[in-house]
């Protein structure tokens, strides 16, 4: 009997949920661990305090002496809630969350004096030994060393008994190592670009924050179980494995009531939520059985960037305290849905004004459909580097390949804006005539929030959907760090709203229009310019790829085609333009993005390799022998008879045969096309070799241990079976 599988299932079974008592009510324990505006104000002097503020709100620098006095108070702060250790928190280019702990305790040279010690210099700059995280060739090329450097904007946070320091991580030469510095600088020129823009509908505007509020999915699989499956350990995905009689056919699942372990596992993690500031507010059963969500109210994009980071580590931490296994892979089974992540965002005013939101008077509805506009113009002009930034091999398995969304970039608004746009589109060019402009006050713009009211038809199979008063970016990976998605968004809608500004402006200008003629026709063009991108219909058809085709649409259905973008000509002009990165900037993320996608598959393919070798294919020939000595026994009784009363024995040896015949080629075809690739120097060439050439081999392979895993005797089976990780609650 196999028995990782059968222990495991034993240990699944009989798990009881952990006992957790929520200690008492959300708002009286939330943010307790974060060094907020109400710690900051009862630890910091009040010059201190301020300093922290202008920085956040307005960028202004924090000088040595500061931020000692800081680092001061935020040390006694984390002292008195039992901290020990302090580390500069930050994101780089793996993906993940990095942190290096340091004691506050320090003694003399000699070992005397031993005490709690954090300065200014520590709270500012830190330098990592980061020579093993990934880099595209910055520090190559510069010989730089790598180091940290405190984000104000992002408060400091307590995990366990670690003060953590959000920051950017830079090379000594000014190069962006991370995914926060490109951020922060996108929305630093979304906040110029867009703030310049609302002063045609309201002088009072001085700042524009880009909101975001991310959902997150995932599944949640009994550890034990989850342990027991090599490839979802080394992978972070199933690899092999027949798919479960039962899936996601009944909708049984979907907003159901939540298995009593996985809501006490939520309970738990919206707890420490709680604590770190993270405002989760919804949780939910998603489509696929042990399939689930949590999503926060939304918050400054920056913001919410970190906190999703720190939910994807937090959510696996808890996850152990409960002897569960969160499984946070876009495609961890084949067969039922895959997880994503949809970026829900927006533009908010300083003056309280969601720029997305349509609303009662023409005039703030003509800003409306200003921002709407410009947003759907920007998606249009660079829907490949949009598909580019959310390029992953995990992303793979949804984009483009039967599931939600497709790989090819649209923008849907629904049925009502549609036709707002087309009676813009019918604007008269040059000036307007009064009674043009009192009708398109009255009977366009000014009914916008009437007839969004019935805006219902929401379309689950757009990747880039209007709804209501935000856009929301589905294609986005569940395993993925937003900030890339949120760089690429913010910066080709803040680069075309400068370019909005510009030309109304020329309007105004030379052409002596007033500034709402001026306004009405920009955004005539931009409708007319923009149409391509519009979808409102089922993105999975077929029907939609060949129009997407006509229309002359991108869709790239693989990471290394879809990572050309990132460092095309228009990307390169764009990102060094708008100064949110060189041109080394953005070559590296595109290398390291590559060769992400190549180590990935390149694991796949050893780990399939090796279970299909070594657990298939030994547990076939165990079964294959105990029919062989079946039909011996067979025929020693029946003699010539045999034949006839052991057919169907017969015919399964011979299956078992042909199938260990079909891994054993092609496990090894595979690994020749991976030798051959391995020897390619070119990181797109790699790529796209492990990509063409490696990776069909997987569903091939597959579908030999599949066939052999339902005719070997189940008792018989290592490999914990699809109906055991999906079902086991
Ligand atoms: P759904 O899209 O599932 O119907 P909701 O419309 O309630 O759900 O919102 C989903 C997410 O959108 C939530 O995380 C919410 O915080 C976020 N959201 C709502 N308004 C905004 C906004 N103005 N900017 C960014 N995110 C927003
Ligand atoms: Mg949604």
């Amino acid at each position: 009997m196999s028995t990782i599988r059968f222990q495991a299932l034993r240990e699944a079974s009989t798990r009881k949920p952990v006992q957790f008592e929520e200690s008492g009510r959300k708002s009286a324990i939330f943010g307790s661990n974060v060094f907020n505006d109400k710690a900051m104000k009862q630890y910091l002097t009040s010059d201190a305090f301020k300093g922290v503020q202008g920085a956040v709100q307005h960028g202004t620098k924090i000088d040595r002496k500061l931020a000692d006095y800081i680092a001061m108070g935020m040390k006694e702060w984390a002292l008195a809630k039992g901290v020990t250790h302090y580390t500069h928190w930050f994101q780089p280019l793996t993906g993940a969350t990095a942190e290096k702990h340091d004691a506050f305790f320090e003694t003399s040279y000699d070992g005397s004096d031993p005490v709690e010690k954090f300065g200014g210099a520590q709270l500012v700059q830190q330098e990592p030994d980061a020579s093993s995280f990934p880099n595209g060739g910055i520090r190559n090329t510069f010989e730089a060393r790598g180091y940290t450097a405190w984000d104000p904007t992002s408060p400091a946070f307590i995990f366990g008994t670690t003060l953590c320091i959000p920051t950017v991580f830079i090379s000594y030469t000014g190069e962006a190592l991370d995914y926060k510095t490109p951020l922060l600088r996108a929305l630093q020129v979304m906040d110029e670009a867009a703030t310049d823009v609302c002063k045609y509908f309201d002088k009072n505007v001085k700042k524009v924050t880009a909101t975001l509020g991310w959902e997150q999915e995932y599944f949640l699989i009994d550890r034990a179980l989850a342990e027991s499956r090599p490839d979802l350990m080394m992978t972070g995905r199933t690899l092999l494995g027949h798919t479960s009689a039962k899936g996601q056919q009944l909708d049984d699942h979907y907003f159901g009531s939540i298995p009593t372990r996985a809501l006490t596992y939520m309970r738990d993690l919206e707890q420490e939520c709680m604590l770190l500031g993270i405002p989760v507010k919804t949780r939910h059963n998603e489509v696929a059985p042990n399939q689930f969500e949590f999503a926060p109210i939304f918050e400054e994009t920056n913001l919410a960037v970190d906190h999703n980071c720190l939910l994807m580590d937090v959510m696996q931490k808890v996850a152990e305290r409960h002897d569960l296994k969160v499984l946070l892979h876009e495609k961890p089974f084949k067969g039922v849905n895959g997880s994503g992540k949809h970026n829900n965002w927006s533009l908010a005013t300083d003056t309280g004004v969601n720029l997305l939101s349509p609303s009662k008077t023409p005039m703030t509805n003509l800003q409306f459909l200003t921002f709407f506009i410009n947003t759907i113009k920007a998606v249009h002009d660079h829907e490949s580097l949009l598909r580019g930034a959310i390029a992953t091999a995990g992303n793979d398995h949804r984009l483009g390949a039967n599931e939600a969304p497709p790989a090819i970039i649209s923008v849907f608004i629904g049925e009502q804006l549609t036709k707002v746009l087309a009676e813009l589109e019918g604007v008269t060019a040059g000036k307007l005539s009064p009674e043009e402009k009192t009708d398109l006050k009255l009977n366009v713009v000014g009914k916008i929030p009437d007839v969004l009211l019935d805006n219902t038809d929401r379309n689950r199979t757009s990747p880039f959907a209007f709804t209501g008063n935000k856009f929301e970016f589905r294609a986005v990976g569940s395993n993925s760090n937003c900030s890339n998605s949120m760089t690429t968004l913010n910066a080709i809608v803040a680069k075309q709203l400068k370019d909005f500004k510009k030309e109304v402006d020329t309007l105004i200008e030379s052409k002596d229009m007033k500034k709402d003629d001026a306004i009405f026709n920009v955004l005539r063009e931009y409708i007319k310019h923009s149409k391509k991108i519009l979808f409102e219909g089922d993105g999975y058809s077929e029907a939609w790829e060949i129009e997407a085709g006509k229309r002359g649409l991108s869709n790239f259905k693989t990471t290394p085609l879809a990572l050309k973008a990132r460092a095309s000509k228009q990307a390169l002009d764009l990102f060094s333009d708008l100064g949110i990165m060189n041109h080394v900037e953005v070559e590296a993320r595109y290398e390291i993005e590559l060769e992400e996608y190549t180590k990935k598959i390149q694991i796949e393919g050893r780990v399939l390799g090796d279970i299909a070798t070594n657990h298939v294919i030994p547990t076939a020939i165990r079964y294959q022998n105990t029919l062989i000595e079946n039909v011996k026994g067979l025929k020693d009784i029946f003699g010539a008879d045999f034949e006839t009363i052991a057919k169907e024995q017969i015919i399964i040896i011979k299956s078992i045969s042909k199938h260990i015949e079909g891994i054993n080629s092609k496990v090894l075809e595979m690994t020749n096309e991976r030798k051959k690739a391995n020897v390619l120097t070119d990181g797109q060439e790699m790529a796209e070799a492990y990509c063409d050439k490696v990776k069909p081999y997987f569903e091939v392979i597959r579908e030999h241990c599949d066939k052999l895993e339902l005719l070997v005797d189940n008792e018989l089976w290592t490999l914990t079976k699809y109906r055991e990780l999906l079902f086991t609650k």
